[in-house]
Formats: C-alpha cells, sequence, structure tokens
C-alpha cells in the first residue's frame, strides 16, 4: 500500500495539467493547485499516507457526508419527505429542478439538498449549538480533538454566496426551510469551512467503512444508505463517471478533496486544489482511477486470485 501511494503522489507532481481551482469562494481562489495529497485508513487499523497527506484544506462538500449522518441522527428517514435521493445530473449549485419539482432537492449532496440537511440538523438549536454538535461528530469519527472550521472561508462564502442564498430562499417559499434562511446558509457556510488534511479525513470516513472494533457512530443500514448515495450522487453530475472511472463511492468537494469508501476494507482521502469541468478534484479523480486499477477494489465486483488487477482498460 506504501509503495503504491508513492506511486500515485508521484504520477500527480509528474502531471502538468491540474485543472483549475474553485475562484468563487474569493478564499479558496488563491490556493496553489500544485499540491497533492493521499492517505488511507484500513479497517484494521493501519495507516498509509504519500504527498502533502498533512496539509489542511478546506473541506467544503465533503461535510454534506457528515451533515447527512447528523440529520438522519436528528430525525431518521423523515428527512426523505424533503429531500430526494435521484442524481440531479446537473452541477452542485443548480437551481433548474427546485421549480419543476416543488422545492424538493434531488439528493442531499447538492447545495439545494444540503442546506436541507443543515436545516435539519440546526432545528431546535442555536447555530453555535448544531455546529459544536457537528464537530463532535466529526472529531469523534477521527479520533482527534484539534479538527476546527475556518472562519475566514467561512466569511468568505457568507459574503459572496448569492447562488445558495437564492437556493435557500427558493426552497422557503416551497415551505422547506424551517429555520430563519440566514442562520441555515451561516451554519452551512461553516460546516464547509471544516479543515482537515488527508490524513484526518481518512481516519474520519472510517464510520462508513465498518471497522471492527470502532465504536459504531451510524447503524450498518445507514451506512450501507450513505454510501448508496455517495456512489449515485456524491460527485454531481460527474457521478456516473466517478462511479465507472473507480468504483467505489465517494464525495468531493470544490476545496479538492474526495473521500472514497471501500466497504469492509478502507476509507480514503485525497487531496488537490485544481478541478474539473465537474467541479471535482482533477488529480484527486485520476489518482483514484489509478488506486482502484491497482489494488483492485471495487464495490462491483472481486479483483482476480492473487489481488490486484494487471491490465489496464478503459
Ligand atoms: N461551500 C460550497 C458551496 O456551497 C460547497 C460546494 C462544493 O464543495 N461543491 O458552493
Amino acid at each position: 500500500m506504501q509503495d503504491l501511494l508513492t506511486d500515485i503522489a508521484a504520477a500527480a507532481a509528474a502531471n502538468s495539467d491540474k485543472g483549475k481551482v474553485a475562484t468563487y469562494i474569493p478564499e479558496l481562489a488563491g490556493i496553489d493547485p500544485d499540491q497533492f495529497g493521499i492517505a488511507v485508513a484500513t479497517a484494521d487499523g493501519g495507516l498509509f499516507t504519500a504527498g502533502a497527506a498533512e496539509t489542511p484544506f478546506s473541506i467544503q462538500s465533503v461535510s454534506k457526508v457528515f451533515a447527512l449522518a447528523l440529520a438522519l441522527g436528528r430525525v431518521g428517514d423523515q428527512i426523505w419527505r424533503r429531500v430526494g435521493r435521484e442524481p440531479s445530473g446537473l452541477s452542485f449549485d443548480s437551481i433548474l429542478l427546485l421549480e419543476r419539482e416543488n422545492g424538493i432537492p434531488r439528493n442531499p449532496f447538492i447545495n439545494a439538498g444540503a442546506l436541507v440537511t443543515t436545516d435539519t440538523y440546526l432545528s431546535g438549536s442555536s447555530p453555535r449549538e448544531a455546529l459544536g454538535e457537528l464537530l463532535r461528530f466529526i472529531r469523534a469519527a477521527a479520533d482527534d480533538e484539534g479538527i476546527h472550521m475556518n472562519e475566514q472561508v467561512a466569511t468568505s462564502e457568507f459574503a459572496t454566496g448569492h447562488r445558495n442564498f437564492s437556493l435557500a430562499h427558493y426552497l422557503a417559499s416551497h415551505d422547506n426551510m424551517r429555520s430563519d434562511v440566514d442562520k441555515v446558509l451561516g451554519t452551512y457556510c461553516h460546516q464547509c469551512a471544516v479543515e482537515m488534511n488527508c490524513r484526518q479525513l481518512a481516519l474520519a470516513g472510517r464510520f462508513l467503512v465498518d471497522t471492527p472494533g470502532m465504536p459504531a457512530l451510524v447503524s450498518i443500514e445507514r451506512r450501507r444508505r450513505i454510501n448508496a448515495l455517495m456512489m449515485t450522487c456524491g460527485h454531481y453530475d460527474g457521478s456516473g463517471d466517478f462511479a465507472f472511472r473507480v468504483g467505489m463511492p465517494g464525495k468531493s468537494g470544490v476545496g479538492g478533496g474526495i473521500l472514497v469508501i471501500s466497504p469492509g476494507r478502507a476509507a480514503i482521502a485525497v487531496w488537490s486544489p485544481g478541478l474539473n469541468r465537474y467541479g471535482n478534484s482533477k488529480l484527486g479523480t485520476e489518482a483514484m482511477e489509478l488506486f482502484a486499477h491497482r489494488t483492485g477494489w471495487s464495490v462491483f465486483g472481486v479483483p482476480h486470485a492473487g489481488g490486484a488487477i494487471c491490465h489496464a482498460s478503459s
């Protein structure tokens, strides 16, 4: 595993097309795209890293996985009355389907759906309490008290987030916001501004892996369902492509992070800030494709006897 990660980091460093850093959140616009890190936390307690695995980054939409787990813990299946479970086939911040579908977002991983998720775990609490609960969940999952939110990133997004404001008000107009819209948006921007490095994110992702000896933060049924949603919706309109190329559930963020789950085996965190046309990490996606190819890990089939798949096919 260590050799593989070292190879993957070297391939990323040698790749001249790093993708484009997101610029619509001013605080993220100045990040050097020439960075790459990867970490693997295995179910049996192993931890492997390569590249800039200790450099913190803004997890952005990867936070939607933790937020969904928290919201499900609050209201259970009732959340599905307010948000769907289908891929949208549109960009993460699209408003198009909301009008046609009466203010019920397609899934909890696009922005509109994530605003409903945030509203759900915020309900009945102050933003400070709700964000405290979210951080406690993430810290417990990672077993790391050193995980924080970056206030400047949150403020920067809140000040410029016209698209998310539109989505939230549109949801409110359809009676699909329970809390004050500004409070939901403030909480959402802080949730997205959680910072982690690859090592911390891989460790935090173990709650979706089935790790013997670790306290279960969510039930097995819920874990399977979150993984299913990551597979079908975790990369927006690039979800089909990610499933095709990588074959494992993953959730991306516009900060360039991707959390990938190999159920029963490991959580993998990869980060590189340059994005592809879908808004997912370009080098991160390519790294995961190489990782899946070399390990043979896929939820769609087992590798040939002896472990790794040897021949590339496209
Ligand atoms: N905070 C970002 C936004 O709402 C998250 C989007 C993303 O990571 N794709 O626009």
